[in-house]
């Protein structure tokens, strides 16, 4: 057994600020652009973090004074004198932000750990009508996700004891390498490739998930699509996605929405736009309509001498706003007909119209 008090320079009953001050100091000491032709320093770093590690958490330093004493042990590890039971994986972490914060002013660790066991994200496509835009809707997906292994109910082992410590890393889920530059030795903490940062290794494997702790599932989800979606929105369901492994937490779901298009109506934001034509005679002598809307067929009265590609506006007909109630607007664009065939009997009374507006203008021009 390593004697972390002689690793960290203090008497056997030193205080909490002993153990703290010299373990800054050490750190010092013991910092990479100070040691560049020094090639221990990165081993002696971990033993010097792992000594701090026990010896500044009471509870560990009270069963490691235990064990250093001669095979007294506590808690439930049954009487056996049992140093694996150490968990040295929480809270490293913040040793290793610690480490590098006196150093370098920032962490260049802290992402390195947690990644392990969240479960990855899920992304699904969901189609909706425009007409579930106006009200809102509730659809059903069907997502396919690791969840806990039904064998092994997530430990991915099939005993309690089949989980040790991992013995790459001593459980910390971290190893230095260093690398030799032109400007020195570099040290640089990676996820340990063992364990892959878990700080645990798995002796006896649960057959049915191979020691992960997850399997596949098919399930249905409920998700409420609000009304003035867009498309191409996300919506995230948290802690919907995968399981990560052995107990890890779960990544989210995100769904997807695409609206299909409509052969009727185009959307502008919150607005929607019909095009609509009318006969050139009601666009001369105005009368009404009938468009159509989201919710039905709407009355629309044509002004008189409405001009090709003019716009109407119904105001509040359109789609609400994701945010408030408040609703855009229904535009209807006039396109005017002009036939390319008329019956002789319109061709008849057009002649007139016409004859009569030539004596009227005099214009040369008028004449057919
Ligand atoms: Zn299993
Ligand atoms: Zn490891």
């Amino acid at each position: 057994m390593k004697d972390y008090y002689a690793i960290l320079n203090i008497p056997p009953d030193a205080e909490e600020e002993t153990i703290k001050k010299s373990y800054r100091e050490l750190v010092k000491q013991y910092h990479p652009d100070l040691n560049k032709n020094t090639p221990d320093t990165a081993k002696k770093m971990t033993e010097v973090n792992e000594a701090y590690e026990t010896l500044s958490d009471p509870e560990k330093r009270r069963r490691y004074d235990a064990l250093r004493q001669g095979g007294v042990s506590y808690g439930d590890s049954g009487g056996m004198p049992d140093f694996g039971g150490f968990d040295f994986g929480e809270g490293m972490g913040t040793i290793f932000e610690d480490f590098f914060d006196v150093f370098r002013g920032r962490s260049t660790t802290s992402q390195a750990r947690p990644a392990y066991n969240r479960g990855a994200d899920i992304e699904v496509s969901v189609e909706v009508a425009l007409k579930d835009v106006l009200t809102g809707v509730n659809k059903q997906i069907s997502v396919e996700r690791l969840e806990n292994c039904d064998t092994c109910k997530g430990k991915g082992t099939k005993s309690e004891s089949g989980v040790s410590t991992c013995s790459n890393c001593k459980g910390t889920g971290y190893v230095q390498s260093e690398t030799r530059t032109p400007f020195g030795v570099m040290f640089r903490t990676t996820t340990c490739p063992t364990c892959q940062g878990e700080g645990k290794q798995i002796k006896n494997p649960c057959q049915n998930c191979k020691g992960t702790g997850t399997e596949y599932k098919r399930r249905q989800i409920n998700v409420e699509i609000p009304a003035g979606i867009e498309d191409g929105m996300r919506i995230r369901l948290s802690d919907e996605g995968h399981k990560g492994k052995r107990g890890g937490t779960k990544g989210d779901l995100y769904i997807r929405v695409n609206i299909k298009s409509n052969p009727l109506f185009t959307r502008q934001g919150k607005d929607l736009i019909n095009i609509i034509q009318i006969p050139y005679y009601t666009a001369i002598l105005g009368g009404e309509i009938s468009v159509n809307s989201l919710e039905g067929p709407k009355k629309l009265n044509i002004r008189r001498g409405t001009q090709h590609k003019e716009v109407y506006t119904i105001k509040g007909n359109g789609l609400p706003d994701l945010k408030s109630t408040k609703r855009g607007d229904l535009k209807v664009v006039i396109e005017v007909n002009i036939p390319k065939n008329i019956s002789s009997d319109e061709e008849k009374l057009l002649k007139e119209i016409t004859r009569q507006k030539n004596e009227a203008d005099s214009g040369p021009w008028w004449k057919v």
